[in-house]
């Protein structure tokens, strides 16, 4: 296979604590993002490859393999000292077998037997994990939702994801799909989403419906901050434009993302009232508007949901960023963790 190892960059950050480490990986559609990580959570070491996805998933998954070893090299560890590997990826997946049905950012991708494909060639334990279930399970063992046991993620980005935990574990469910958030109806009248029904949280709560609930309010002709950030930006109307306008005290702006926030605030009241978490933690591009889309979703989960789960309900910002995926995808070699 070709490794491009001049187009990775590594860089390790603290040369301690090498004993018992774990690799994580982060299989994207465009980079796999890895680091080893050690048993208190901390990343030693990270670099980012392209995937190659064009490639096929053998090569994929070779791709991932020669990364381990890159790592190793780079930390003068050696492969066999590991406790495990961790992968996450966008599913449907099912964990337990190790198989990904089908990824959308990886053309061609059919039941591939990732796990056992790894764990022959590095004679380690592997474990796999739908990138938003990862994601949730790093912010609630390291980042925003620490010292809870009942929490939920949401990602709100190009797609609407998240992750569940209760009574300090995961949620997989019965084929390892629970936590599919974005696909909750939240308007059964409302415009057509991609999965095909009609909608669904993921309509409104994304980057797309930011720009669709602004792109409303400029057709009315309103006077806005946001032309001309659009003229600006290379990309035109984004959902961090909108973001950015409002920050700057846009009207507009503000309220096409209080919109937003008031979609987001059905959807918590929903969830709130199913699995009454201590806390909902918001990550993904859209949540960078901040108190914008936060307070009005607070506000109206408050109208909607029970006083008993809405009360102490805290909806706060997820905290680490893209380390969250790497550091949940380690999570099942981790000591004391779900
Ligand atoms: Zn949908």
């Amino acid at each position: 296979m070709t490794t491009k190892t001049a187009s990775r960059g590594s860089k390790v950050r603290k040369a301690r604590n090498l004993r018992g480490l774990i690799a994580s990986l982060d299989l994207g559609g465009t980079y796999i993002k890895a680091a080893l990580v050690n048993r208190n959570g901390e990343i030693v070491i990270r670099e980012r490859c392209s995937t190659e996805a064009g490639l096929g998933s053998r090569h994929v998954v070779k791709r991932l393999i020669s990364t381990v070893h890159h790592l190793c090299s780079a930390t003068e560890v050696s492969v066999d000292t590991l406790l495990g590997v961790g992968v996450g990826c966008a599913g449907p997946l099912n964990p337990s077998e190790g198989i990904v049905y089908h990824s959308p950012n990886l053309p061609g991708w059919s039941r591939v037997p990732i796990k056992a494909w790894m764990e022959e060639s590095l004679e380690l334990p592997v474990a796999i994990e739908n990138d938003a279930n990862a994601w949730a399970l790093g912010e609630y063992l390291f980042g925003a939702g620490r010292g809870t046991r009942n929490m939920v993620c949401l990602t709100l980005g190009t797609g609407v994801g998240g992750g569940i935990v209760v009574d300090g574990r995961l949620v997989h469910g019965a084929k390892g799909l629970a936590a599919e958030f974005g696909h909750m109806t939240i308007n059964t009248r409302g415009a057509r989403c991609k999965c095909g029904n009609r909608g669904c949280l993921e309509v409104y709560a994304s980057a797309a419906g930011v720009c669709r609930a602004m792109r409303r309010l400029l057709r009315k002709g309103v006077r806005t901050k946001v032309k001309s950030l659009m003229a600006n930006n290379p990309k035109g109307l984004t959902s961090k434009v909108v973001a950015q306008a409002a920050r700057q005290g846009d009207k507009p702006a503000q309220e096409a993302l209080a919109e937003v926030g008031r979609y987001l605030g059905v959807g918590i009241a929903n969830i709130a009232n199913i699995f009454n978490p201590e806390m909902i933690v918001l990550g993904g591009a859209v949540a960078g508007a901040g108190r914008f889309l936060i307070e009005p979703a607070r506000d109206e989960s408050k109208r909607r949901a029970f006083p008993g789960v809405i009360q102490n309900l805290k909806i706060v910002r997820a905290k680490l960023g893209g380390d969250a995926a790497l550091l949940g995808a380690a999570a099942p070699f981790l000591e004391n963790t779900p």
